[in-house]
């Protein structure tokens, strides 16, 4: 059998995802220009876009899409405020800075969130801001960012918001109606719980018809994909056909749990087992419940002499469950995700998995 993944993605699938991929398209087939044809319309309507936004999906890991959607979207004339705390944050300041995007940036520590007050001093200091940078979860700690008071302001100024939803999307709530954006970038395989190998960004038509010519990328060019798929339904390079079925197939699955509502409420759900299990053995978390997202949570590692993080690792993979190793800056942390093709069920035998391993490595934390 397989090993749990408790990570942020590639995460855990259902069977009848991974079964689906048994099978081969022609990807000018009509077989499978509909179901992609599908896909975009599915995700469209997540955020209740219908005839407001269009979905440009594009090849390659959620990286390849965040930078078609800040090539494409942006240009020579832009200036954006990116908001900081965490690796994806700066990986679109990179981002920016490769293809010669005009940036400034508001960075806070890795377990705090922006404050409001300052973020919006800074756009009233720089009156050509046209652009601000969001990570709504930033999977780096796990942490919660406020995207509904961010895109409350940006509305406010009139600047044009794109959200890094990665790890967010389908599983947090994002809403045309409720929260004011103009693209949204996320990927297959975290929340949607499919396979890797595809993103996509939700782009509000308006801001999409004008981007001609600003992409520094053919293959990232959002533009051309969208012309060209609009145009006869295909894709203009090799389309990841496996990969896009496996997509269709847990696309259906999460309209049947019930939405981003119902899946929210199971990583939740997941999410305590994992928060209460571990802190009942005396793991410390980074973040207070109130800013902790129900997709990955980040504990300190233990100062006990028999702690090395390896070894934890190995001991918990041999019992069926793989954790993340920590990404923080500042502090020795290791991840354990709630999200994925899990329920509370495989979330209890993970924690019992996790005093197992306490048991035999030795360590007593409280
Ligand atoms: C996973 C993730 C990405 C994309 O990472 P890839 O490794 O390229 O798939 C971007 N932003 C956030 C917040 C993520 O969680």
């Amino acid at each position: 059998m397989d090993k749990k993944l408790l990570t942020p993605g590639p995460l855990t699938t259902s069977s009848k995802t991974k079964e689906v991929m048994l099978h081969d398209w022609g990807s000018r087939d009509i077989v499978f220009t509909k179901l992609n044809k599908d896909i975009r319309q599915s995700l469209v309507e997540l955020i209740n876009g219908q005839n407001i936004f269009e979905c440009v999906p594009m090849q390659g890991s959620g990286t390849f899409a965040v930078e078609a959607m800040i090539g494409s979207l942006t240009n020579s004339k832009s200036k954006i405020l990116i908001l900081i705390n965490g690796a994806y944050g700066h990986r679109m300041k990179k981002i920016c800075s490769y293809i010669s995007r005009n940036n400034i940036s508001y960075e806070v520590a890795e377990h705090e969130i922006h404050d409001c007050n300052k973020t919006q001093k800074i756009i009233d200091e720089n009156k050509d801001l046209t652009h601000i940078f969001a990570v709504y979860c930033e999977t780096t700690s796990g942490i919660l960012n406020p995207i509904q008071a961010i895109s409350d302001l940006a509305k406010k100024k009139g600047i044009s918001l794109f959200i890094d939803a990665m790890s967010a999307f389908g599983a947090l709530p994002l809403d045309i109606n409720k929260t004011y954006f103009d693209a949204v970038a996320a990927s297959s395989n975290k929340c949607l719980e499919g396979v890797p190998g595809v993103g996509f960004i939700l782009v509000r038509k308006s801001v999409l018809k004008v981007s001609k010519n600003n992409s520094h990328s053919l293959s990232l060019d959002l533009y051309d994909q969208w012309k060209a798929m609009e145009a006869n339904a295909q894709w203009r390079f090799t389309p990841p056909t496996h990969v896009l079925a496996a997509f269709n197939q847990a696309l259906k699955e999460h309209s049947k749990e019930g939405g981003t509502k119902e899946r929210f409420k199971r990583y939740k759900e997941n999410c305590k087992i994992i928060c209460e299990g571990m802190s009942s053995m005396g793991f410390k978390q980074l973040l207070p419940d109130k800013i902790q997202a129900p997709i990955i949570i980040t504990f300190l590692q233990p100062d006990h002499p028999n702690f090395e993080f390896e070894k934890f690792y190995n001991s918990l993979s041999d019992k069926g469950f793989l954790i993340y190793p920590g990404k923080l800056t500042v502090a020795n942390t290791f991840r354990i995700g709630c999200i994925g093709h899990l329920n509370k069920k495989d979330m209890h035998h993970a924690i019992d998995a996790v005093k197992k391993t306490l048991k035999e490595l030795d360590i007593k934390l409280n």
